[in-house]
């Protein structure tokens, strides 16, 4: 089934370290751009079912829970929504109260997932993050008080000035709360990234890489030991609370990205939308397009990209269930090239599945250079 993404741009601060699709928030123009997402909606209704939406950005949380509801409804009229889709907004907890919460529930979230980063107040005051640890947690009991039993977290590790002491600080922290499920990623900090600059000013440095490989691993232990399961490099779930949205991405699903900057793939098309959002309205607006960028996957391409994604599942990669969907003996075509990370014990192959070990997944990316032709 389809899963559709909804990008709402807009962020109340800008964090120094964040690249990703987003401006400050101004009401007048968050207005204008549901409008228009709205009408995107409405323009691509097809009937299609659909299972997931996924509201990104950015900061969905700071629309209003009618707007929200508004967009849901909207995506009801335009597509087939499953009655037991997953529904998920991402937060950020200071954007939160008790009657936002129970709002953004009666507009039919089901999901949701807190940008928290880190539960130690440095940390989130060196990223530049609004909120405070204790703001988190608030927020965390709030949403569970609010009724939402799927609450998803994510933290960051190899923070700066982070050692491996105080990165399980925040996995103690996540643990104490019993989400559902976490997110755990690697800060990756960009090329002019205003943290860079915060950085030099402070002196503040990252741990070696050797720590952040030891971040990783040990995080995860402690996320096993209380009862998590890993399913992708940086995901891990209770039983049965894996992303429905985000597993699309990972098993070659198909998703249509609405609004400024979302992409989206169908079949074997790929195309995005404009990115800035005034552009993207007037284009709405004037009955223009807004998709570019359409690409066709060639077979091959689509190959690599199902082989790279299934590498990051810990369930890895059926061979058999491969072969008959895209015709490809992976291990005939890649076996000798991959056989050195099987012989280090990176890579696991059994005759059916091959599947990265956690301290592969570290060097996942050396694994899949592999597939590319
Ligand atoms: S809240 Fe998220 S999207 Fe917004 S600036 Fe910070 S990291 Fe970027």
């Amino acid at each position: 089934m389809l899963g559709l993404y909804l990008h709402i741009p807009f962020c109340a601060a800008i964090c120094n370290y964040c690249n990703f699709n987003r401006g400050l928030f101004e009401a007048a123009l968050k207005e204008r751009y549901v409008a228009a997402l709205l009408t995107e909606i409405a323009r691509a209704a097809d009937g299609t079912p659909a299972d997931t939406i996924y509201f990104g950005g950015g900061t969905p949380s700071l629309l209003e829970p009618s707007e929200v509801g508004a967009l849901v409804d909207a995506c009801a009229r335009a597509w087939k929504i499953a009655p037991d889709a997953e529904i998920t907004l991402e937060a950020n907890p200071e954007t939160v109260t008790p009657a936002r919460l129970a709002g953004f529930r009666t507009a039919g979230v089901n999901r949701l997932s807190f940008g928290v980063q880190s539960f130690r107040d440095e940390e989130l005051g060196r990223l530049s993050r609004l909120h405070s640890a204790s703001r988190a947690i608030e927020a965390f009991r709030a949403a569970r008080a609010a009724g939402f039993d799927n609450i998803s977290l994510d933290l960051m590790m190899w923070l700066p000035q982070q050692s491996v002491a105080d990165w399980l600080v925040s996995v103690d922290g996540l643990i104490a709360l019993e989400p559902d499920h976490a997110s755990l990623y690697l800060l990756e900090i960009y090329p002019n990234a205003p943290l860079r600059d915060a950085m030099a000013r402070g002196r503040w440095s990252v741990a070696p890489d050797d720590d952040a490989a030891e971040m990783y691993l040990s995080g995860l232990d402690r996320i096993d030991s209380a009862g998590y399961v890993q399913y992708e490099i940086s995901n891990v779930a209770r039983p049965g609370r894996q992303s429905r949205h985000n597993l699309k991405y990972w098993t070659d699903g198909e998703w249509l990205g609405l609004g400024c900057g979302a992409h989206s793939t169908r079949g074997r098309v790929r195309w995005r939308n404009l990115s800035s959002t005034e552009e993207y309205i007037s284009a709405v607006n004037g009955g223009r397009s807004i998709s570019v960028d359409h690409r066709t996957l060639s077979p091959e391409e689509r190959v690599e990209e199902a082989l790279f994604t299934a590498l990051r599942l810990s369930a890895g990669i059926d061979v058999e269930a491969f072969k008959n969907r895209y015709e490809v003996d992976v291990w005939g075509r890649f076996g000798s090239a991959l056989q050195p990370f099987v012989d280090q014990g990176v890579l696991l192959y059994d005759g059916c599945t091959m599947r990265l070990t956690r301290a592969g997944m570290l060097i996942a990316h050396e694994v899949m250079t592999i597939f590319i032709q």
